[in-house]
């Protein structure tokens, strides 16, 4: 069967897919590296054009009643879920995830973000603020043009995430997706201008960090969402500070998932599994520092074991296949070196190992510290490392210890204890007898340099929109002179 995933153009903008006049760009299928599109980034005035084009369409956009601009986002999800197989199958082809994940998690995702948003668009009002006679009412308005910028781990969903509350508030979008998977984001522009969105309000720019930075930094841009590491997160702030534009950073960890010796074990073992392995490994929240009690730590790493035995590794449009290979060979590249690493300073490798080519199979460290490299950096990839560890006070320390703050789980049938850390654990999101759900419902960030801001929930409306305030004199004005 051919694999070829050529979209019309590169590029969408005002409307209408455009060939970028910028440099070429292959996309592979991770699995087999054959090329299945040819693309071209961006060239910098067609960036400027993108920019251009949202700050002309959005004013209309935003006068529209929000229950208007909410059925386009509804009728977009509707349409993802009649096509789910399609779009499953190219993101599979884009990220080199197994068909099984991208059937449940992507699309699935993005379009409970387009009709979450799409029904919240319509409630959202503002205050008034009684003064005794005068009065001040305030108005949430939409921030201009926001430009959107993907990781390329759930390129399609990143990319609802972000577009669905802002064009809810009435935003125009600018989007430009990982280079490493630049399929999705096209998709959901065919889509959302079937759904009925006016052209303009939502664009798509190809192109690396050069073509990112040049949509950061364009004049139009009043909002920049970036899900990407925290180095890239790090540049693009500062880079957003230039025009005091909005920021939301959605950015890397190197998340702890505690489990006490009270933990329903299988659950534990099933949880720290979703929490490394899942989407090979490539998710921003997953739990790669598994500090486990020591009295069931033989017990875990011996259960852990014989579950790896099972999985199945293979072509990701396989719907057998359980754990596919990473987005490329050099990212893959990079994880084996972590994993050289991590033999290097001492640690035990009990499952998994290098691997080839884009392959790196679920791998598994023990008998690791804290202070070990691999316990310390986001390898992202699926590489995890168990750490043991004694009592309550002692884990939540050497959790905390860590310049990141995405997430955390903790499993344990005592209550209180669960309650406790999740209190006292330094995180954005923690996850208790679960781990790595992330229904659109709840907010979802990092604290520390994990991020700044929250996409999802009510809470993302916040960050795609500004509040003004109107103050009614009610009487005369009495000047002193
Ligand atoms: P990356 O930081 O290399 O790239 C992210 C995006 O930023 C890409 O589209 C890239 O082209 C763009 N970019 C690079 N330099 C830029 C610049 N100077 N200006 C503007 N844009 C620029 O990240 P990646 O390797 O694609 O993704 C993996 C990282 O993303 C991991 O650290 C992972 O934890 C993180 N991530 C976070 C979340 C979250 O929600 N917190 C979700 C997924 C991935």
């Amino acid at each position: 069967m051919s694999h070829a995933a050529q979209p019309s153009a590169s590029l969408f903008i005002n409307g209408l897919p455009v060939e970028g006049q910028g440099a070429a760009l292959a996309v592979h299928y991770p699995y087999s590296g054959a090329v299945i599109a040819h693309l071209r980034e961006a060239a910098a005035t067609q960036v400027a054009d993108a920019c251009a084009a949202a700050a002309c369409a959005q004013p209309a956009w935003a006068a529209l009643r929000p229950v208007e601009r909410g059925r386009v986002l509804i009728r977009a999800a509707a349409i993802i879920r009649e096509r789910a197989e399609e779009l499953a199958r190219l993101e599979t082809l884009d990220t080199g995830k197994p068909i099984q994940e991208t059937r449940v998690a992507d699309w699935p995702s993005g379009a409970d973000a387009l009709e979450y948003f799409g029904g919240l668009a319509p409630t959202v009002t503002g205050q008034t603020i009684p003064l005794g006679g005068d009065f001040v009412y305030t108005i949430r308005e939409a921030l201009g043009v926001c430009a959107g910028i993907g990781a390329w781990n759930y390129p399609s969903q990143i990319a609802c995430w972000k577009a669905a509350p802002a064009l809810a508030m009435g935003n125009a979008m600018v989007f430009k997706p990982s280079e490493e998977t630049p399929l999705g984001a096209l998709k959901l522009a065919q889509i959302l201008t079937e759904a009925g969105l006016p052209p303009g309000i939502f664009n798509v720019v190809q192109g690396r960090g050069a073509v990112g930075a040049a949509l950061v930094a364009d004049p139009h841009v009043a909002k920049v969402s970036l899900t990407g590491s925290v180095a890239t997160g790090q540049k693009v702030y500062a880079a957003a500070a230039q025009g005091m534009r909005h920021v939301t950073m959605e950015l890397g960890g190197k998340s702890p998932l505690i489990i006490f010796d009270d933990a329903a074990l299988e659950d534990a073992v099933g949880a720290a599994i979703l929490a490394n392995f899942y989407s090979s490994g490539q998710i921003c929240s997953n739990g790669t520092r598994v500090y486990v009690q020591r009295g069931i730590l033989t017990a875990f790493l011996g259960r852990l074991s014989a579950r790896l035995s099972g999985v199945r590794m293979g072509d990701p449009l396989d719907e057998a296949t359980q754990h596919g290979p990473v987005v490329s060979p050099a990212q893959a590249e990079r994880i084996r070196a972590a994993i050289a690493r991590g033999q290097a300073e001492g640690a035990r490798l009990i499952c998994g190992g290098p691997g080839e080519g884009a392959f790196v199979p679920p791998t598994v460290f023990a008998d690791a510290t804290d202070g070990m490299w691999i316990a310390r950096e986001e390898i992202f990839g699926p590489v995890m490392t168990v750490l043991g560890f004694d009592d309550e006070s002692e884990v939540v320390a050497r959790a905390n210890a860590t310049p990141y703050g995405l997430a955390a789980g903790v499993f344990t049938r005592d209550l209180a204890r669960g309650h406790r850390m999740a209190a006292a654990l330094q995180a954005g999101t923690t996850w208790i007898n679960a781990y790595n759900l992330t229904p659109v419902e709840a907010p979802f960030g990092g604290v520390k340099l994990s991020g700044i801001g929250r996409e999802n929930s009510a809470a993302a409306i916040e960050h795609y929109s500004r509040l003004k305030s109107v103050y009614i004199g009610m009487g005369g004005v009495d000047a002193p002179y």
